[in-house]
Protein backbone atom coordinates (compact mmCIF):
# COMPACT_ATOMS: atom_id res chain seq x y z
CA UNK A 1 0.00 0.00 0.00
CA UNK A 2 1.54 3.13 -0.80
CA UNK A 3 1.96 6.04 1.76
CA UNK A 4 1.36 8.92 -0.29
CA UNK A 5 3.18 12.59 1.33
CA UNK A 6 0.49 13.58 3.72
CA UNK A 7 -0.49 17.29 2.69
CA UNK A 8 -0.92 19.97 5.61
CA UNK A 9 -2.19 23.47 5.42
CA UNK A 10 -1.09 25.71 7.78
CA UNK A 11 -3.22 28.53 8.34
CA UNK A 12 -1.32 31.69 10.25
CA UNK A 13 -0.95 35.32 10.16
CA UNK A 14 1.88 35.64 11.81
CA UNK A 15 4.93 35.14 9.20
CA UNK A 16 7.43 34.21 11.86
CA UNK A 17 5.55 31.12 12.88
CA UNK A 18 4.97 30.48 9.56
CA UNK A 19 8.10 30.01 8.45
CA UNK A 20 9.38 28.20 11.46
CA UNK A 21 6.51 25.50 10.83
CA UNK A 22 7.22 25.38 7.36
CA UNK A 23 10.68 24.59 8.00
CA UNK A 24 10.11 21.77 10.03
CA UNK A 25 7.51 20.23 8.31
CA UNK A 26 9.46 20.28 4.79
CA UNK A 27 12.10 18.38 6.80
CA UNK A 28 9.76 16.47 7.67
CA UNK A 29 8.84 15.08 4.06
CA UNK A 30 5.50 17.00 4.52
CA UNK A 31 3.88 19.09 1.83
CA UNK A 32 3.27 21.87 3.07
CA UNK A 33 0.72 24.76 2.03
CA UNK A 34 0.53 27.84 4.31
CA UNK A 35 -3.01 30.42 4.10
CA UNK A 36 -2.17 33.54 6.10
CA UNK A 37 -5.84 34.73 7.16
CA UNK A 38 -9.20 33.11 7.01
CA UNK A 39 -10.34 34.68 3.67
CA UNK A 40 -7.07 33.12 2.23
CA UNK A 41 -7.49 29.60 3.56
CA UNK A 42 -10.94 29.71 2.37
CA UNK A 43 -9.41 30.33 -1.30
CA UNK A 44 -6.96 28.14 -0.94
CA UNK A 45 -9.43 25.14 -0.17
CA UNK A 46 -11.08 25.63 -3.33
CA UNK A 47 -8.61 23.49 -4.74
CA UNK A 48 -6.46 21.50 -2.32
CA UNK A 49 -7.85 18.80 -0.37
CA UNK A 50 -5.27 18.70 2.38
CA UNK A 51 -4.81 15.27 5.07
CA UNK A 52 -4.68 17.61 7.66
CA UNK A 53 -5.22 21.35 8.50
CA UNK A 54 -2.84 23.42 11.41
CA UNK A 55 -4.71 26.47 12.30
CA UNK A 56 -3.73 29.74 14.59
CA UNK A 57 -6.93 30.80 17.47
CA UNK A 58 -6.00 34.41 17.06
CA UNK A 59 -6.20 35.69 13.28
CA UNK A 60 -7.53 39.12 12.66
CA UNK A 61 -11.13 39.37 10.87
CA UNK A 62 -12.39 35.66 11.39
CA UNK A 63 -10.35 33.85 13.98
CA UNK A 64 -9.66 29.99 14.27
CA UNK A 65 -12.77 28.91 16.55
CA UNK A 66 -14.92 30.58 14.02
CA UNK A 67 -12.94 29.10 10.69
CA UNK A 68 -12.83 25.95 12.38
CA UNK A 69 -16.67 25.69 12.68
CA UNK A 70 -17.23 26.55 8.89
CA UNK A 71 -14.64 24.37 7.54
CA UNK A 72 -16.67 21.01 9.36
CA UNK A 73 -19.69 22.23 7.59
CA UNK A 74 -17.90 21.67 4.27
CA UNK A 75 -18.70 17.99 3.10
CA UNK A 76 -14.80 17.36 1.61
CA UNK A 77 -13.26 18.59 4.88
CA UNK A 78 -15.78 17.10 7.64
CA UNK A 79 -12.73 14.14 8.04
CA UNK A 80 -9.88 16.34 7.83
CA UNK A 81 -8.53 16.67 11.54
CA UNK A 82 -8.42 20.46 12.00
CA UNK A 83 -5.48 21.02 15.18
CA UNK A 84 -5.06 24.23 16.49
CA UNK A 85 -1.44 25.24 17.07
CA UNK A 86 -1.86 28.16 19.93
CA UNK A 87 -0.49 29.46 23.23
CA UNK A 88 -3.91 30.34 24.51
CA UNK A 89 -4.41 27.15 26.86
CA UNK A 90 -5.57 28.19 29.98
CA UNK A 91 -8.37 26.81 32.22
CA UNK A 92 -11.54 26.37 29.89
CA UNK A 93 -9.50 26.62 26.77
CA UNK A 94 -9.39 23.43 25.81
CA UNK A 95 -12.99 22.75 26.51
CA UNK A 96 -13.75 25.89 23.94
CA UNK A 97 -10.97 24.33 21.15
CA UNK A 98 -12.81 21.30 21.38
CA UNK A 99 -16.27 22.17 21.17
CA UNK A 100 -15.41 24.27 18.35
CA UNK A 101 -14.45 21.97 15.69
CA UNK A 102 -11.65 21.63 16.39
CA UNK A 103 -10.02 17.71 16.44
CA UNK A 104 -7.31 18.92 19.00
CA UNK A 105 -4.59 21.17 19.77
CA UNK A 106 -0.64 21.74 20.03
CA UNK A 107 0.65 24.13 22.32
CA UNK A 108 2.99 27.57 20.81
CA UNK A 109 5.75 27.76 21.07
CA UNK A 110 6.52 25.30 18.47
CA UNK A 111 8.86 22.54 19.56
CA UNK A 112 11.08 21.09 16.84
CA UNK A 113 11.27 17.83 18.14
CA UNK A 114 7.78 16.93 19.00
CA UNK A 115 5.87 18.99 16.20
CA UNK A 116 6.59 15.91 13.86
CA UNK A 117 5.31 13.30 16.10
CA UNK A 118 2.73 15.43 16.96
CA UNK A 119 1.09 15.66 13.90
CA UNK A 120 2.30 12.05 12.42
CA UNK A 121 -0.06 10.81 15.64
CA UNK A 122 -3.22 12.76 14.17
CA UNK A 123 -2.39 11.43 11.05
CA UNK A 124 -2.37 7.94 12.00
CA UNK A 125 -5.71 8.35 13.99
CA UNK A 126 -7.61 9.01 10.94
CA UNK A 127 -6.13 6.66 8.85
CA UNK A 128 -2.77 8.54 7.46
CA UNK A 129 0.69 7.96 7.97
MN1 LIG B 1 -2.16 34.85 15.27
Amino acid sequence: MTNPTPIILYVEDNPENRLLVRRILMAEGFDIHEASSAAHALQVLKSLQPDLILMDINMPEMDGYTLSGHLKEMPHLRRVPIIALTANVMRGDRERILGAGFDGYIQKPVDVDSLPEDIHRFLSEVGHG
